[in-house]
C-alpha cells in the first residue's frame, strides 16, 4: 500500500498523544460553511504532522497577492459563490504535489462539487504521493484500492451554523481561529498568542452567509453523495464541543482500514457506511 495503515489503536481507548510517524494518506473534512472544518484540520495536523490543505486558505493568498487566479476568484468569493472548478484543479494539485503530502493530508474545502470529487479520485489514482516506495508503473490502477481516502462528514444544526460564522474571528499573523461566542480570545479582538488584532472574514457578513449556505446546499451536497455512494462517509454529530469533536475525528482516522464495514459505532455516535 501507499500508505499503509499502521494499527495504533488500543481496544477501547484512542490514544491522544502525537502520532506523526505514520503514514495517515487523504483526510477529506466534509460540512458547510461553519462546520469546524478549519479547527478540526489544525488539530488533525497538530497530531499527525500532516499538512492543512484549504483551499479557501490558498484562494485568499492568491488573492492578497493579486496574481491572475487572485483577480478572477476575488469578486466570486466576495459573493459567497463557488469559483469554477477548472481554476480550482490547478492549485489543489500544485499544493498535493508538494513533498510535505507525500505521508497525507487533510483536504479543508475541497472536494466542493461532484465534478471535483471525481478529479480528486483520478488525480489520487494517478499520482505517486509517497516517491520513496514504489513506481507509478507498479501500482497501476490499484492505487485508489490501496489508498482510499477517509472521508468524514460534520454535521451542525442550521441555526448553531450562522452563529459560527457570525462570531469567527481569526489573527492575521498565525491563523488561529476563535468565535466571540464560543472561543472568545482572552483579551477582546486579540490574539492570545501575538497580540495581533483579529480580523472578520470578508464573506463571514450575514449578507454572504445566506449565499455561502445556499452553494453549498445545491452544490456541495452532490459530494457527500458522491462518497456516500462509494460508501467512504463517515458522519459525526459536530454540534458538540471542539475536543468531542476532536475524538470522534481521531478515532475514525486511527480505526480507518481496520474498522468493519457499514455498521454504526454506538460508543462514539459516528455512522460508518465504508
Ligand atoms: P469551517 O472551516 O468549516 O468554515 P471553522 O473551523 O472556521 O469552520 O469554524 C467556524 C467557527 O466556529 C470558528 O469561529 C470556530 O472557532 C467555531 N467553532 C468550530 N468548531 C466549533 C465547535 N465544535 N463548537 C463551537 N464553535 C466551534
Ligand atoms: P472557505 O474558506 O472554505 O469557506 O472558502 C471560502 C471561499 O473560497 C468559498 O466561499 C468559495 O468562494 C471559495 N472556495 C474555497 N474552496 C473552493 C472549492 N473547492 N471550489 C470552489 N470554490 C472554493
Amino acid at each position: 500500500a501507499i500508505f499503509p495503515r499502521r494499527e495504533i489503536r488500543v481496544k477501547g481507548a484512542i490514544s491522544m498523544a502525537n502520532d506523526t510517524a505514520r503514514n495517515v494518506g487523504p483526510v477529506i473534512l466534509l460540512g458547510p460553511p461553519g462546520a469546524g472544518k478549519g479547527t478540526q484540520s489544525k488539530r488533525i495536523v497538530d497530531r499527525y504532522g500532516v499538512p492543512q490543505i484549504s483551499t479557501g486558505d490558498l484562494l485568499r493568498d492568491h488573492v492578497a497577492r493579486g496574481t491572475e487566479l487572485g483577480l478572477e476568484a476575488k469578486a466570486i468569493m466576495a459573493r459567497g459563490e463557488l469559483v469554477p472548478d477548472e481554476l480550482m484543479y490547478g492549485i489543489v494539485a500544485n499544493r498535493l504535489r508538494e513533498a510535505d503530502c507525500q505521508r497525507g493530508f487533510v483536504l479543508d474545502g475541497f472536494p466542493r462539487t461532484a465534478a471535483q470529487a471525481g478529479w480528486l479520485d483520478a488525480f489520487l489514482e494517478k499520482e505517486v504521493f509517497d516517491k520513496g516506495s514504489e513506481k507509478r508503473s507498479d501500482k497501476g490502477s490499484e492505487y485508489p484500492q490501496n489508498c482510499p481516502p477517509v472521508v468524514i462528514q460534520l454535521l451542525v444544526d442550521y441555526t448553531q451554523l450562522l452563529l459560527r460564522l457570525t462570531g469567527r474571528r481569526s489573527c492575521p499573523t498565525c491563523g488561529r481561529l476563535y468565535n466571540i461566542h464560543f472561543q472568545p480570545p482572552l483579551v477582546d479582538e486579540l490574539c492570545d498568542v501575538d497580540g495581533s488584532k483579529l480580523v472578520i472574514r470578508n464573506d463571514d457578513r450575514e449578507e454572504v452567509i445566506s449565499g455561502r449556505l445556499a452553494a453549498y446546499e445545491t452544490q456541495t451536497r452532490l459530494v457527500t453523495d458522491y462518497y456516500r455512494a462509494q460508501r467512504r462517509l463517515v458522519a459525526i454529530n459536530a454540534d458538540r464541543p471542539v475536543e468531542e469533536v476532536t475524538a470522534q475525528i481521531f478515532g475514525v482516522i486511527d480505526s480507518h482500514g481496520n474498522d468493519s464495514h457499514g455498521r454504526v459505532d454506538t460508543r462514539s455516535g459516528t455512522t460508518t457506511q465504508s
